[in-house]
């Protein structure tokens, strides 16, 4: 170990333990996952609650793909979760290359199943819906396993039903000779609930300002989610066990949310739960992608340019390299930035992190040394903003980045009309 982080090596211990199981939202391993977590930060001191919200989930039954003409075969597929529902007998139809829906390729009439080259946007959605009775969205890179992803459920209630699976990048080009296929996928959809773990520790000057230091707990549909995001929930708790040692100017918050895969439902539910604390937020630091082997750090800054000022800073200070933009990120931090809540996001890059969303991302991905560097910069950072007499940076979030949240909200997640 290189020591820099001194929880390096129990973050890692801790994402093995994680990353163990699936945590897919509302499943006994998420709860599980979060059982542990409210253990481990009690056992720091920490004050442990549990926020409940509902959400809405998705199990497979079955998902099948099969090429009609010009012979009959099966090709393995993954369903995509939310997208609609063909019962038993499936959906049958001349199968269309559309790429990325462009107008240009897509047939006349209505019943054909569309072979595309991404999985469309809101729009695009709202444009097969109503025309194609299916859909099979390829794997952008020849070295990808299948996707375990879903589409936000108020598309098919809103936009239309589009049963939709993913192949592999290799299936979908041996699919571009086939002329007919019968698409079958079933699943079910309900409502639980589920829970964010809340762990704060009270500031001893100024407790009613909260800084939030956050990842999500949950995983896709059947994956491990090593990487996504067992090692930014476990470096979290990392950063979190290093702190409770010291007193804080600040109340820190820590916060473990549920339900992000299926459209950052945790932490949509708990800025909507705290509106009107949410003035006293600081900032919100997010460890989302964690603990790729070889990698480098990277942050998404999604608040003002003295923000950036303040992790570069920081960053300039330790020594540690950062891959540095404003933006807005799909992750938690987005929820807040729509009350006006700026967020740090940290991740880690990495050719691993390819494997994101698919039953790839598993535990053999996490090495000690990733939480090295992305862990002394959470740690510091945190505890820069958390003692210092001001915050050393401006909350305001400027309209092009505000601009960039909503484009956020309405079109890639599509949630929001
Ligand atoms: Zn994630």
């Amino acid at each position: 170990m290189l020591g820099l982080f001194s929880e390096a090596e129990y973050a890692y211990r801790l994402a093995l333990r994680l990353a163990s199981t699936p945590r897919f939202t509302g499943s006994k391993g998420e709860a599980e996952a979060r059982e542990l977590l409210a253990r481990e930060l009690s056992s720091f001191g920490y004050s442990v609650s549990f926020e409940p919200f509902k959400v809405k989930v998705y199990e497979v039954e079955r998902a099948s793909l099969e090429v009609l003409e010009p012979e009959r075969r099966f090709v393995e597929c993954s369903p995509i979760g939310f997208s609609g529902e063909t019962g038993e007998e499936g959906v049958e139809g001349e199968l269309a290359y559309i790429e990325g829906g462009d107008a240009a390729l897509l047939p006349a009439g209505k019943g054909w199943i569309g072979l595309a080259s991404a999985r469309p946007d809101k729009e695009g959605w709202r444009k097969l819906a109503g025309r194609a009775s299916g859909l099979v969205v390829a794997e952008g890179s020849p070295s990808r396993e299948l996707s375990r992803v879903e589409v936000p459920y108020e598309w098919r209630e809103r936009l239309g039903s589009l049963p939709a699976v993913y192949v592999r990048y290799w299936d979908a080009v041996s699919l571009l000779k086939a002329k007919r296929v019968r698409l079958v996928v079933q699943q079910e959809y309900r409502d639980v609930e589920t829970f964010n773990l809340v762990a704060e520790k009270r500031g001893a000057k100024y407790p009613d300002e909260v800084v939030y230091l956050v990842a999500h707990l949950d995983s896709v549909y059947g994956v491990q989610g090593a990487l996504d995001n067992a090692g930014g929930s476990a470096l979290a708790v990392a950063v979190a066990k290093a702190l409770s040692r010291e007193s804080l100017k600040r109340t820190l918050r820590v916060v473990l949310f549920s339900g992000e895969e299926l459209g950052l439902r945790g932490s949509l539910a708990h800025v909507e739960q705290r509106k009107s604390e949410l003035k006293n937020a600081i900032v919100v630091v997010n460890l989302d992608v964690h603990g790729a082997a070889i990698g480098s750090t990277s942050v998404v800054v999604t608040g003002s340019k003295s923000l950036r000022h303040a992790v570069e800073f920081v960053a300039r200070r330790l020594g540690v390299k950062v891959n540095v933009s404003e933006d807005v990120m799909s992750s938690d931090g987005a929820s807040f930035a729509r009350e006006g809540v700026p967020s740090v996001n940290v991740f880690r890059s990495s050719g691993a992190a390819g494997n994101a969303h698919t039953v790839k991302d598993s535990p053999e991905l996490l090495h000690p040394l990733a939480f090295e560097l992305p862990g002394l910069l959470a740690l510091e950072f945190v505890r820069e903003v958390a003692n210092a007499e001001e915050p050393p940076f401006e909350r305001e979030i400027p309209d092009e980045i505000k601009r960039k949240v909503d484009d956020y909200f309405r079109k890639r997640l599509g949630i929001l009309d």
